[in-house]
């Protein structure tokens, strides 16, 4: 990993002061460490079937591109404008009216004007431009137009790379270009000739033969669960159980496999677990379909759909009725847009997610039979059917990042906010611009949360930091809560380094601290503790 400088230099090496050379004779682009993640490995590639493997580096000169990449990459475009009728619009009609130019999160922390979502996506539409149109071959530079070479193979992987897919760019377009889709297929392009980045890839490998990112075993992933609920006795006196593969339950859960191994995700782990002890509902979880993350999102559209299958695989093997999924960002983008029609469709024994408890019928969720955990649990705090005692979270105050997928993904912003406002006795909101559809990335999305580009993942989440920081300095803010597991482990390094004050965890841990269990049913004990097992009340009052 790069030294990383402290806040304050990195602060003052942002310089947004236009270059004096022309964009276009800027390439190759100057490779600078922290701000690329590693190439996938060898081994990797050949497992998943994927072109070119080879051992190379971003900093050598040589990348060991196959002679024939132009060809390889033209062709691959022609495909794909004929294929998604969204690219070949996307890349029609900017009319370079710069409202994007600003709002990505990379260009404000680097100043870096290839990070500006519109020339981001210039990278690409030049050498569309330069290839497929008379007027970039007869005018070429004067037409924006270029022909592509390995520079600009070169630079297409730096900045393609340095985009975390988040759809800031596209709520301020007029023309509602959505250069997220256009980095994914700048991606797309990449994976033709080989170029491409471990950190998503070897999650892909692990999803494709064990089943989650991480290459959790089946018996290492029930292990894990059942070390969380020691936890939880620690601290509750409850004793718990989860249900593995259990045919026949009403409800599969599935969560990220980031729920269940890093902190703090664990602890939002946890608190799904007592909400479904609490609520005593006929619940599994499966070490099949054990991850509900989707690194495939960040690779191809058919990789996406390979591994978001084995969910509806599991669900019609243990033949429950639907399923509810963890707090989980990309996932999520994955569900609302592409899981009906890219996997779809559900399996027959699944039907319009109904709660067991409240009666609420899911209409939305009538095509892909799948509900977010907030929405269920939502709809039990609104039906009265959670006690809560709030002041058992008193010692945070709280406020909530959006996390990009589901807020810009699927409109969710209410769910999360009353569940927080009903758990927790001290809740403020991050500045308008800032939250919502408008909602500042984490800096580590779309599979960037590596630590060779901790600069890079410093400078982008600077925007969300700031807003951090102000309710921090503000309201006394000291926890961030979100509901995705790639932010809980992005945003705890980000506070870290910025607003070391604040800590990060999910809703769903919340929840669990002020759930009060029925004493004569479960043996809950006077808890005195939360479920990091530090003391409930704030520094300097006693426990109740
Ligand atoms: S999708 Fe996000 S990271 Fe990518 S260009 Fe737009 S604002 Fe920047
Ligand atoms: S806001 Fe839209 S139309 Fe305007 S420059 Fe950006 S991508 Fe192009």
């Amino acid at each position: 990993m790069a030294k990383m400088p402290k806040p304050d230099e990195l602060l003052k090496s942002i310089d947004w002061t236009p270059p004096d050379k022309d964009w276009m004779d800027d390439v190759p682009p100057e490779i600078k460490p922290g701000r690329f993640c590693y190439p996938a490995k060898k081994n990797i590639l050949e497992e998943i079937g994927f072109p070119n493997p080879r051992e190379w580096s971003p900093l050598d000169d040589d990348w060991k591109l196959p002679p024939n990449s132009r060809e390889i990459i033209v062709d691959g475009i022609i495909d794909r404008l004929k294929k998604y009728r969204s690219f070949k619009l996307f890349m029609d009609i900017c009319v370079r009216c710069g409202a994007c130019a600003d709002k990505c999160h990379y260009f404000l922390g680097s100043g870096d004007p290839k990070n500006m979502p519109v020339l981001r996506a210039e990278l690409l539409r030049s050498v569309i431009k330069g290839e497929l149109t008379w007027q970039g071959r007869l005018f070429g530079k004067l037409a924006g137009a270029r022909k592509l070479n390995e520079d600009i193979i070169k630079e297409w992987f730096y900045y393609f790379y340095q985009c975390s897919e988040c759809r800031r760019c596209s709520v301020f377009c007029p023309y509602g270009i959505d250069t997220c889709e256009v980095t994914m297929m700048g991606r797309e392009l990449l994976h033709l000739v080989g170029c491409n980045i471990n950190w998503i890839l070897e999650p892909v490998r692990n999803c494709f033969k064990i089943g989650n990112h991480l290459g959790l075993q089946p018996h290492t992933v029930k292990e894990n669960i059942e070390f969380l609920c020691w936890d939880i006795e620690e601290v509750t006196g409850l004793k718990l159980e989860v249900p593995f593969n259990k045919k026949g339950a009403e409800v599969l859960f599935v969560t990220p496999s980031g729920d269940y191994f890093a902190d703090p995700g664990i602890y939002t782990m946890m608190g799904y677990i007592m909400l479904f002890n609490y609520l005593d509902i006929d619940w599994t979880m499966s070490t099949y379909a054990s991850e509900g993350g989707n690194f495939g999102l960040f690779t191809s559209h058919e990789a996406m759909a390979k591994i978001n299958a084995k969910i509806y695989h599991e669900a019609e093997r243990l033949g429950v009725r639907f399923i509810i999924g963890g707090e989980c960002g990309h996932m999520w983008r994955v569900k609302h847009q592409y899981m009906d029609t890219a996997t779809g469709p559900a399996p027959k024994n699944l039907e319009t997610p109904r709660s067991p408890i409240t009666g609420t019928v899911f209409e939305h969720a009538k095509s892909t039979k799948m509900i977010h955990i907030c929405e269920f649990t939502a709809d039990l705090i609104a039906h009265g059917k959670l006690d809560l005692d709030p002041s058992r979270n008193d010692k945070y105050i709280v406020t909530y990042h959006d996390s990009c997928n589901p807020s810009r993904g699927m409109g969710f912003f209410e769910e999360p906010r009353f569940i927080l406002k009903n758990v927790c006795n001290n809740f403020y909101e991050m500045p308008e611009n800032t939250i919502r559809e408008k909602t500042f990335c984490c800096g580590s999305g779309s599979g960037l949360n590596t630590d060779e580009f901790m600069d890079m993942r410093m400078r982008g989440g600077l925007p969300r930091a700031n807003a951090v920081k102000y309710v921090h300095e503000k309201y006394g803010v000291n926890m961030l809560a979100c509901i995705c597991a790639i932010d809980r482990a992005a945003l705890s390094t980000l506070m870290n380094y910025w607003v070391p004050e604040v800590q990060v965890c999910g809703v769903h841990e919340l929840v669990a601290n002020a759930l009060v269990f029925p004493h004569e049913k479960k043996g809950e004990r006077e808890r005195e503790l939360n479920l990091r097992q530090e003391p409930l009340k704030p520094e300097g009052e006693e426990n109740a």
